[in-house]
């Protein structure tokens, strides 16, 4: 997008604000799809909780996707949306049972992580089938915070419990028809999931009335300039060969799921704040936005960086700055980073804003969470409000509370 068009949706809808576009959301869709071609039967399941807005998830439902979701509130989402209920599957962690069960009663396709769900699950219902999240142990990505295959990660079933989950199959008939794993959202080298893919093979072979096998995600997205992309093609072509192979042996045309988050919205989407206050410090030269990790957690959380530009003066003269927000807390968004000079009153564009930024904002501060925008076909839709004060009583009880202790006169 230009960048006075993006300057008119923050003059229009106010600042902050986030904006996703469409076209590169469907870029990506079809970008995944393609690398995959090999496969008869694929299923792009998208993450609901990357980005969960109703608009997303019909854009989504437009391309053929699928959802792949982590709370009933998600579920229903995805239903509001227009999917129907098969093209959804639940993929939670450590949820309750009455859950699980209302969401099957729903009839998504339930995929279990644990077994005591798994033996309460099947000798309740043993006639619906479900689909066994295996952890691989395997680590993906440096970071232990996105980086769930791991030994000590609370995700999926060991592998090394295989024998627990054929018993507890076979005591309750009930039936397996998907295996899964999600090795957490930062795979750098395609060989460790592929090495990942291979234990995910090799445990199918236990079961034998699948249906599909789902790799689930973790593909990364370059967030800075010199940044490591997943090599979706090159994946693509390495797993499709491999899956081929095995339903082959299997005996079995089975469908290739997964489900990204990330790939499909994060380079989609942009936030855009204004600058409050440009203060120089004996150090450095902050600039303060109207925003903070309330509304963009990701570099407090995870040490994201996301690149930020100021479209207001993009020809102006470099300088470095520490982007900083307006809460009370220690919330740096960038430190040292050169931008172009900065005024105050310039409007900031923060890049890769997509994925898992308004879906973890707050209310922090007793600040209103932004609108959110999409830019579809040349034109600018709200599609959703930013928050008023409403919203931030709503719920809040006030009781009368006489005081106990009567103020002592001086
Ligand atoms: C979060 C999540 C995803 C999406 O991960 P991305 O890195 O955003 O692609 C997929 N599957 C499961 C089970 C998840 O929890």
């Amino acid at each position: 997008m230009h960048n006075n068009q993006l300057l008119k949706i923050a003059k229009d809808f106010g600042s902050p604000v986030y904006i996703y576009n469409s076209e590169t959301i469907i870029k990506q869709y079809k970008r995944l799809n393609t690398a995959f071609n090999k496969v008869k039967k694929v299923k792009i399941n998208y993450a609901v909780k990357a980005l969960s807005n109703i608009s997303i998830l019909k854009l989504m439902d437009s391309l053929g996707a699928g959802l792949d979701t982590v709370s009933i509130q998600e579920v229903k989402l995805g239903i509001i949306a227009g999917f129907p209920a098969e093209r959804i599957i639940f993929t939670p962690n450590g949820v309750s049972l009455e859950e699980i069960e209302a969401v099957a009663k729903l009839g998504c396709q339930i995929n279990i992580d644990n077994l005591s769900i798994l033996e309460q699950f099947g000798t309740k219902y043993p006639d619906i089938p479900v689909c066994i999240r295996i952890n691989p142990h395997v680590m993906a990505g440096g970071n232990t915070n996105i980086s769930v295959g791991h030994i000590d990660s609370k995700f999926g079933i060991s592998i090394h419990q295989i024998p627990h989950i054929l018993r507890i199959v076979n005591n309750t008939k009930m039936t397996i028809n998907g295996i899964h794993m999600h090795t957490g959202s930062d795979i750098l080298d395609i060989d460790v999931f592929l090495y990942a893919s291979e234990i995910l093979f090799e445990t199918a072979k236990n079961f034998k009335t699948l249906e599909f096998i789902d790799f689930g995600s973790g593909f990364k997205v370059p967030y800075k300039p010199g940044d490591i992309e997943t090599n979706i093609e090159e994946f693509g072509e390495k797993l499709s060969a491999r899956f081929n192979e095995f339903c082959k042996d299997y005996g079995k045309q089975l469908t290739l799921a997964f489900e990204p988050g990330k790939f499909l919205v994060s380079e989609a989407g942009q936030f855009l704040a204004k600058v409050n206050v440009v203060k120089q410090t004996t150090s450095t030269v902050f600039a303060q936005i109207d925003s903070g990790f309330n509304h963009l957690i990701r570099p407090m959380l995870y040490g994201a960086q996301h690149e930020i530009e100021n479209i207001s003066n993009p020809k102006g003269k470099e300088r470095f700055y520490s982007v900083v927000g307006y809460i009370c807390e220690t919330d740096t968004f960038a430190n040292n980073r050169r931008i172009n000079e900065i005024n105050e009153g310039d409007i900031l564009a923060f890049k890769n804003a997509g994925a898992y930024c308004y879906s973890m904002a707050s209310n922090y501060n007793s600040r209103y969470r932004p609108a959110e925008v999409l830019w579809h076909e040349g034109k600018a839709h709200l599609i959703r409000k930013r928050e008023t004060f409403d919203d931030i009583l709503k719920n809040q009880i006030e009781i009368d509370l006489k005081p106990k202790i009567k103020a002592v006169k001086v």
